[in-house]
This record gives C-alpha cells, sequence and structure tokens, in this order.
C-alpha cells in the first residue's frame, strides 16, 4: 500500500458543528477511495502520542487539549499520488493563506482548529495509519 495511501483526521472542531458528510463528500468526490474508517475520541495520551513529533513547539499543549476534545473521525485513503493530492485538498495549515474551495478555507475556523489532518508524507502515512488501524480494519 505504500506510495498510494494517506491518513487523515476530521478534527473535532469540524465535527462539532457539524461537517462530517461535506467533509467525506469533499473525500470522494476528490477521487480518494476510503480504505478504513472509525469514529474514536482519543484520550489526551493517544492525542499527545499522535503528535510526539511537534513536543517542542509552542502550540504543543493546545494541540493535545484540542484534539482529545471530542471525537474525531479516522480514516485511510487511497488514491495514486494520495499524500500529495490530499494536502493540495485540504489546503494550507492556516485557513486564512489556504486556496479557495479547500477543506480548510470551507470548514476550519483558526489554525490549531483547522478542520483535518492530513499525512505529510508516504513513510508518515503509513505510521499514522498503523496507529490507529490493525490490519483487519484495513480494506485496500
Ligand atoms: P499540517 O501538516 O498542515 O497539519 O501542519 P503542522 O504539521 O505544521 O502542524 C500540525 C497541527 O498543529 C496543525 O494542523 C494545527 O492543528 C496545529 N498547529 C500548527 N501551527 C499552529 C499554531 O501556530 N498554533 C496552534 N494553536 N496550532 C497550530
Amino acid at each position: 500500500m505504500a506510495g498510494n495511501i494517506t491518513f487523515t483526521m476530521i478534527k473535532p472542531g469540524a465535527v462539532k458543528n457539524g461537517h462530517i458528510g461535506a467533509i467525506l463528500n469533499h473525500i470522494n468526490k476528490g477521487g480518494f477511495k476510503i480504505v478504513a474508517m472509525k469514529y474514536v475520541h482519543l484520550s489526551p495520551q493517544m492525542a499527545g502520542q499522535f503528535y510526539a513529533v511537534h513536543k517542542e513547539r509552542p502550540f504543543y499543549g493546545e494541540l493535545v487539549e484540542f484534539m482529545s476534545s471530542g471525537p474525531i473521525v479516522a480514516a485511510v485513503l487511497q488514491k495514486d499520488n494520495a499524500v500529495e493530492d490530499f494536502r493540495t485538498l485540504i489546503g494550507a495549515t492556516n485557513p486564512a493563506e489556504a486556496a479557495e474551495g479547500t477543506v480548510r478555507k470551507l470548514y476550519a475556523t483558526s489554525i490549531g482548529e483547522n478542520a483535518v489532518h492530513g499525512s505529510d508524507s508516504d513513510e508518515n502515512a503509513l505510521i499514522e495509519a498503523n496507529f490507529h488501524f490493525s490490519g483487519t480494519e484495513m480494506f485496500a
């Protein structure tokens, strides 16, 4: 599966604001196949572990608190060039800088509460998919 999957989360803010359906629609229309999906409330420990790479960043505490503040939708998506194409679909980290029509432009409320996560490399996509899903939960 390496090279053609990415991992995403619909973050607590977008879930709370009722955007799950609209965001999944963007994902489908963008040509991504959903190969795994779950609705889950991360503990602060799990959110902290997932974002451990950002431990030294000033916003780490805020990020972990937000990501464990309510349920998320976690999913593995398959498509040629999945990582790059999904980053294009979701737009820049800061919604103020995101292109028109992107998921973050449409549904994010701030740089911290930016609607969705998208893996930044093929290597991280695999690590992140395996963090949330076992082999029997992925249907490539
Ligand atoms: P991404 O790959 O586009 O998600 O961006 P990064 O890897 O740089 O950051 C990971 C996540 O940390 C982002 O999606 C935001 O939720 C959060 N984040 C990044 N920069 C900031 C910031 O300046 N302030 C806050 N509160 N959160 C941030």
